[in-house]
């Protein structure tokens, strides 16, 4: 069961750049199907990104979050040796973009509600899938903007199933994206003298970050153990500017990303990101913009949730997470998220990603008793 739900949700091909719609009413009709409490909420400002909350048992009580992205990353230009829409099978492995990240936790999810007797529920069991995760976790940020937990309290516990290859983690490092823009003023190239180009000054910028990236790198955090690189890691991604080669250019633009640890003040990180742009000795302007932000995910030790899935997979203590989730956003709503799922982040992203069978059927099996565990 659990294999033909990946193989339907594989063939959706829910890339970020495209609507999601068509997938987010597939799994909404399955829950509906369950007799699941199921909405698929449209993002007001963007055509065909929905998110899908689908509840059981008791609304307002304090059961289990499941939670998971629907999109996918790209395809193209990898050397795919089969169709990534189309779940392909070679010996214990499901081949097909998705399957690891996160396909496979949404499908294991879906089967394990399915094994649940829905009328013995005593607490809510609530499922949270999200649009444009991949893209800088969207779908949470708009659902965590409109969610108002003071009416809708949500379970304390919440399992976001990426592909973690079934360790506990309980925080990550966030991600804010900056653009920044260099003001100069423009002239003919044969009197560079009566201008300020903004490429110069974008590369005195570049220089002065590198810089303030290599202190942050030389002051790493001490409390944070689990993390393996306890710095805040910065890096200037993408430059636009000029318009022709005899212009001396009055505009750049500068994309920059960093990321905060758990704790760290993303508003103060900006802040000082300003602070070392206005110090640059030059005819230039600087203006910082925040474009979008994941939030750091930091979960107290010793959640009931904690305890229930470190025995289950006999694990000592969580983790942290190399890359960012939606659980930041969602720890918003008033629960504590731990990243925890099927399938290995070394596959996913790529060519021929895959999960092994085994491990969704695992994830099933954990799944229901996580259910039963925290909701009935
Ligand atoms: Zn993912």
């Amino acid at each position: 069961m659990v294999v033909e739900l990946l193989e339907e949700f594989v063939s959706y091909p829910s890339v970020s750049d495209r609507p999601i719609a068509p997938l987010a009413e597939c799994i909404a009709d399955h829950f509906d199907h369950l007799g699941f409490h199921t909405e698929v909420v449209a993002d007001p400002h963007q055509p065909g990104k929905h998110n899908v909350i689908a509840s059981a048992g008791p609304m307002g009580t304090d059961g289990l979050i499941l939670s998971g992205h629907m999109d996918v990353v790209p395809t193209e230009g990898q050397p795919w040796t089969c169709d990534p829409f189309a779940l392909t099978r070679r010996g214990e492995r499901l081949i097909g973009r998705g399957t690891a990240d996160m396909k496979g936790f949404l499908a294991a999810g879906l089967a394990a509600a399915r094994l649940i007797d829905r009328g013995s529920l005593q607490k809510e069991l609530l499922f949270i899938l999200t649009y444009d995760e991949e893209v800088g976790c969207l779908g949470s940020a708009e659902l965590a903007r409109r969610w108002n937990p003071q009416r809708r309290p949500v379970p304390s516990a919440c399992v976001i199933g990426e592909p973690t290859g079934f360790e506990v983690h309980r925080m990550h490092a966030g991600h804010t994206a900056l653009s920044v823009e260099v003001f100069g003023a423009a002239a003919h190239s044969s009197r560079p003298d009566l201008g300020h180009n903004a490429i110069e000054g974008a590369a005195e910028a570049v220089f002065r970050l590198r810089a303030l990236a290599d202190h942050l790198r030389g002051t790493p955090r001490g409390d944070l153990p689990e993390v393996e690189r306890p710095w805040v890691a910065l890096n200037a991604g993408c430059i636009h500017g000029g318009t022709a080669v005899n212009i001396v250019p009055d505009h750049c633009t500068l994309e920059v990303g960093f990321r905060p640890l758990p704790g760290d003040d993303e508003a103060m990180l900006i802040e000082r990101i300003s602070d070392e742009l206005r110090a640059i000795d030059g005819p230039w302007t600087f203006k910082v913009h925040r474009k979008h932000g994941i939030r750091p995910l930091l979960t107290p030790v010793g959640t009931p949730l904690e305890k229930l899935l470190l025995r289950y997979v006999g694990q000592a203590r969580s983790g942290a997470a190399g890359f960012a989730t939606d659980g930041g956003n969602l720890a918003a709503l008033g629960t504590a998220p731990l990243v925890f799922g099927p399938g290995r982040i070394e596959v996913a992203h790529r060519a021929d990603e895959w999960i092994a069978e085994a491990d969704l059927h695992r994830a099933v099996d954990l799944l229901e008793r996580l259910i039963i565990a925290r909701c009935s």
